[in-house]
């Protein structure tokens, strides 16, 4: 799920080099790239590693959010699980569940 919204990521805010009027400055990517043909050609306007701490951000807010959902979830189904010890009530359905979702992480 996380491979896909980096993917559309990666479309909706593509990579936009520095490209200057006067080619010598502008970033070796860039569309018409640089003039300058001492430089590698390696991206260095900064634009590259800036796209890749932003879907770093993205991934780890993800990873986060997720944590946090299935955390809860688990703490519900535990709940439910004490309840229904408490009622004499069976829990395998319940235990099925949380490992389920303990398997997501
Ligand atoms: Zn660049």
């Amino acid at each position: 799920m996380n491979k896909d919204i980096l993917e559309v990521f990666d479309e909706k805010f593509p990579i936009q080099h520095h490209e200057c009027d006067d080619c010598w400055y502008s970033c070796p990517k860039a569309s018409d790239g640089c003039c300058d043909e001492s430089v590698s050609d390696e991206c260095n306007c900064g634009a590259e590693r800036k796209h890749e701490e932003l879907r770093d951000f993205i991934m780890k807010a993800l990873q986060k959010k997720e944590s946090e959902i299935i955390r809860k979830i688990k703490m519900q189904i535990t709940k439910e699980i004490n309840i229904a010890h408490s009622e004499n009530q069976p829990t395998s359905r319940l235990t099925s569940l949380y490992m389920f979702i303990s398997k997501l992480k």
